[in-house]
């Protein structure tokens, strides 16, 4: 098995019938870009960032972000690799950021709502990533848009960043591109408006299933109701997907979802163009897209967004990952 999977890692995702979806990689750090390119992904779609500031003492300065941005830029040999900038919130526990504690933190000061609040932050971060840029195919990703306001603000911030690294003879790539997570369901809705303001979309199906159905996404009791096949959710994926399109733009998933067959057979009827999860999903997902025509996924997909529950959709589903695998 370990070697089919090895002599298939430089095959690309496409359908039989000859329609192309990306199959990326999720990294949390410089080596894990390395080890996805070993798996055959064809980018990184979403490195977490997170791994530069916890576990420490001090946020990391400006040039240790640098060299960690340039590190993982190069290990992904030419392929683009899709930053996302810090998500860190009350949950997380970063002691030197000092985060007030709050009753509902995945609803609180998260993401670029603690960058708005703190620009000596998110300025770092911006100027690292952009004197990183020369080094390979770079995206930079903003996570937890809710809608324009926040994709205007955190655009102007990088313009700034920009301005000042240009101000001091730094040099910058002219063709990086800027996109954002649609994670929040207000995004969701207001896709048509952001598609016009951006370069693609990622979409963070973690979220977006917990956000849409108010199930906190870790908690156990729960987890039973956490449900990725809701119609609900699938709904709101399709008027991404659509909007995104309509505007010329790109989108992936880089949400679990993404990685397990009967999600990814959906995101890509649903006419996806990436798919990002964990390496060591690749393998299954690669085969299982290279065996099922995208005209019976697309049409799965179609009839699940008038089904009106996750088990009918399930069902739905179910007998195309069984024939592709
Ligand atoms: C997501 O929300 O789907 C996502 C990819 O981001 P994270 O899991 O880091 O919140
Ligand atoms: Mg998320």
């Amino acid at each position: 098995q370990a070697e089919r999977d090895r002599a298939e890692a430089s095959l690309p995702g496409e359908t039989p019938d000859g329609v192309r979806v990306e199959l990326a990689a999720n990294a949390g750090s410089p080596d894990e870009v390395a080890l996805a390119m070993e798996k055959g992904a064809e980018g990184v779609g979403l490195l977490r960032s997170e791994f530069l500031f916890m576990g420490r003492d001090t946020a990391p300065t400006e040039e240790e972000q640098y060299a960690a941005y340039a590190a993982a830029l190069r290990n992904a040999g030419g392929r683009r690799v899709i930053i996302r900038t810090l998500d860190i919130g009350g949950d997380k526990d970063v002691p030197y950021l000092g985060l007030a504690k709050e009753e509902n933190p995945f609803l609180g000061v998260r993401a670029l709502r603690l960058c708005f609040r703190r620009p000596e932050l998110f300025r770092a971060q911006l100027r690292a990533l952009l004197r990183a840029s020369v080094h390979g195919r770079l995206a930079i990703m903003f996570p937890m848009v809710g809608g324009l306001a926040d994709l205007r603000r955190a655009r102007e911030a990088l313009a700034e960043a920009r301005r000042s690294l240009e101000a001091e003879g730094h040099p910058v790539a002219d063709n990086y591109e800027v996109g954002i997570m649609i994670e929040i369901p207000s995004a969701a809705l207001l896709a048509d408006h952001l598609a016009a303001e951006v370069d693609f979309f990622s979409i963070g199906t973690n979220d977006l299933v917990q956000y849409t159905l108010a199930v906190d996404r870790g908690n156990p009791a729960l987890a039973e109701m956490y449900q990725p096949y809701h119609p609900a959710v699938l709904r709101l994926i399709d008027r991404v997907v659509t909007a995104a399109h309509a505007a010329g733009k790109w989108v992936g998933v880089c949400g679990e979802m993404g990685g397990l067959p009967a999600g990814a057979l959906l995101l890509l009827g649903l006419g996806v163009d990436e798919l990002s999860m964990s390496p060591a999903l690749l393998a299954r997902i690669r085969r299982l897209v290279r065996a099922t025509p995208f005209a019976e996924a697309r049409s799965v997909a179609q009839q699940s967004l008038a089904l009106g529950t996750p088990e009918e959709v399930l069902a739905l589903v179910e007998p195309l990952v069984r024939r592709g695998e």
